[in-house]
């Protein structure tokens, strides 16, 4: 992990934008053109009053606490935490939500457990589909099939994140934060005593903010204490302050399509450590519905090439094996889509003067199993954890602006804060991730690993809980989670909501 650094990067401002999409909290009203002026309000900062004011200035110079770049699980859990603890917060994402990200859908029990914590329950997602045994396939065809706990809550869900990503938007705009859709960042400057994010916001003629016609864009300036980037693998703010490392392409690569009427075994969740796609699998995950998740995914470099992909998919989906499983008359839906994964974030530039980043754009993804939803959401959470604890954060209309005093050491200990945290939540984890992935790259190390697995009742249990609930994954490298439930936790959501 690269050590943060105090520095002052401006991006290229861009002048020319289209207009404006302003997501308020329910019961808000819509925004409105106005002067820039600094967000003070009377109102405790997070609530839903705190949240008009920053909505009667989404359309010009917009000042808070906090501005995140990105909606998804990553700037919703800072978000919501941020504004749980009272900071002004302002949330732009270049999409409009419910929006797609091409995922496996699969929820861990880390996933789970933090999306219960910020208040996202499984009534929210429609199609919420829990998941009690995992079967896995090895290289030769031999499968062992390992059952999650019953009746002590969930610990695997698949959910398509077209759902559970806009459940988790409507929880940060329920938490009183402005969410500013269809605003892409164009521009960040990290100065000394605060950061400015510029934003080319798109307008819906349904949305105008100024009477317009939806024709003229907009361009909108933030200003906040801190930039929290959750924007992706792609990482737009990386790349505005020159944080990129070149021709970084990811360290997985995975390709997914949704099918429809798949056969009753397609109800369960399976995993096939297939010879070819080592140490990479493939995967069928149930959905409501008679749907599935299907896709691979292969550690770029390895034995099959990513521009080799699209050509692998129909092969794959006709082994005896995946195809029976499938069912005769599955139907697949819309186009199949590729994305990268990016895993390094012990190797990864966390943060940066006023600059945290968090979820894939931290490379926060597990080297093994390729989730990143979970590790999406901790992170997140920790950024916010981090400003919360080393910045004071200022409240009520009589007080300073929310940028006053703000000094470089305060900012360098907020990434200090951030990157230790990282460091104690995920690391270890990735280590030992990465010394498994290097046994799995093999037939032999694959065949063994299963096998071993599979050889009792409590192999298969422990198996099933290590594969889809992260904290046991780098026990041996964590002593602090010797604790004495840390094999024999409960799932999430043990009470229905
Ligand atoms: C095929 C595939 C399968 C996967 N399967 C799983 C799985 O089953 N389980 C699991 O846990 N993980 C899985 N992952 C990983 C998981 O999808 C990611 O780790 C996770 O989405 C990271 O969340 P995030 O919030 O960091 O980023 P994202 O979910 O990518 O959100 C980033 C947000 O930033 C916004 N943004 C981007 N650019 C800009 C800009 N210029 N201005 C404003 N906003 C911008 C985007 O619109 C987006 O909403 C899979 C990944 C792939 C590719």
């Amino acid at each position: 992990m690269r050590r943060g650094r105090d520095r002052r990067l401006a991006g290229e401002r861009t002048q020319a934008v289209p207009c404006t999409a302003v997501s308020q909290p329910a019961g808000t009203a819509s925004a409105v053109d106005a002067p820039p002026r600094s967000i003070d309000s009377p109102e405790a900062p997070g609530s839903p009053d705190a949240a008009d004011d920053l909505a009667a200035d989404t359309v010009a110079d917009i000042v808070a606490d906090v501005v995140v770049v990105g909606a998804g699980p990553a700037g919703a859990a800072a978000a919501i935490t941020l504004a749980r603890a009272g900071r002004r917060v302002v949330v732009v994402d270049k999409a409009r939500f419910p929006r797609d990200k091409i995922c496996g859908d699969g929820l861990t029990t880390g996933a789970l457990r933090l999306l219960e914590e910020l208040g996202v329950y499984p009534a929210s997602v429609d199609s919420w589909q829990p998941v009690h045994d995992i079967h896995v396939g090895g290289p030769k065809g031999h499968t062992v099939t390992f059952p999650l706990p019953r009746d002590r809550g969930q610990y695997a869900v698949v959910a398509p994140r077209t759902e559970v990503d806009d459940a988790l938007v409507r929880r940060v705009k329920a938490e009183g934060v402005t969410v500013i859709e269809q605003a892409s960042v164009t521009a960040v400057d990290d100065a000394p005593g605060h950061v400015t994010v510029t934003v080319s916001v798109e307008t819906d003629s349904d949305l105008e903010a100024d009477g317009s016609d939806g024709a003229s864009p907009l361009t909108r300036t933030i200003r906040a204490r801190y930039l929290v980037a959750a924007d992706g693998m792609w990482s737009p703010t990386r790349k505005l302050l020159g944080a990129t490392e070149p021709g970084y392409l990811g360290e997985w690569h995975a390709f997914r399509q949704y099918f429809s009427n798949v056969g009753p075994l397609a109800r369960d969740l399976w995993v096939w450590f297939e010879a070819d796609l080592l140490p990479g699998y493939f995967w069928v995950f149930p959905l409501p519905d008679g749907r599935a998740n299907v896709g691979f995914g292969i550690q770029r470099g390895g034995k099959v090439a990513t521009k080799e992909m699209k050509a692998l998919w129909p092969e794959l989906l006709a082994r005896p094996h995946i195809a029976r499983v499938l069912g005769p008359d599955a139907q697949p839906e819309g186009r199949h889509q590729a994305w990268p994964i990016p895993a390094r974030v012990n190797d990864m530039e966390l943060s940066a003067g006023r600059v945290l980043w968090v979820g894939d754009a931290a490379a926060a993804t597990d080297p093994m199993t390729g989730e990143g939803i979970g590790q999406a959401l901790l992170t997140g959470v920790l950024a916010a954890r981090a400003i919360v604890a080393r910045s004071p954060g200022v409240s009520g209309r009589s007080g300073p602006s929310p940028l006053a005093g703000s000094t470089p050491a305060e900012a360098a200990a907020v990434r200090e804060f951030y990157e230790r945290s990282v460091q104690r939540e995920l690391v270890a984890d990735h280590h030992m991730s990465t010394l498994l992935v290097r046994a799995l790259k093999h037939r032999k190390g694959a065949r063994a690993a299963i096998r071993v697995a599979g050889l009792t009742d409590w192999t298969r249990r422990n198996f099933a809980r290590w594969l889809f609930e992260d904290e046991p994954r780098a026990v041996v490298l964590t002593p602090r989670r010797w604790h004495r439930r840390f094999l024999n936790r409960d799932g999430a959501y043990l009470s229905d909501r």
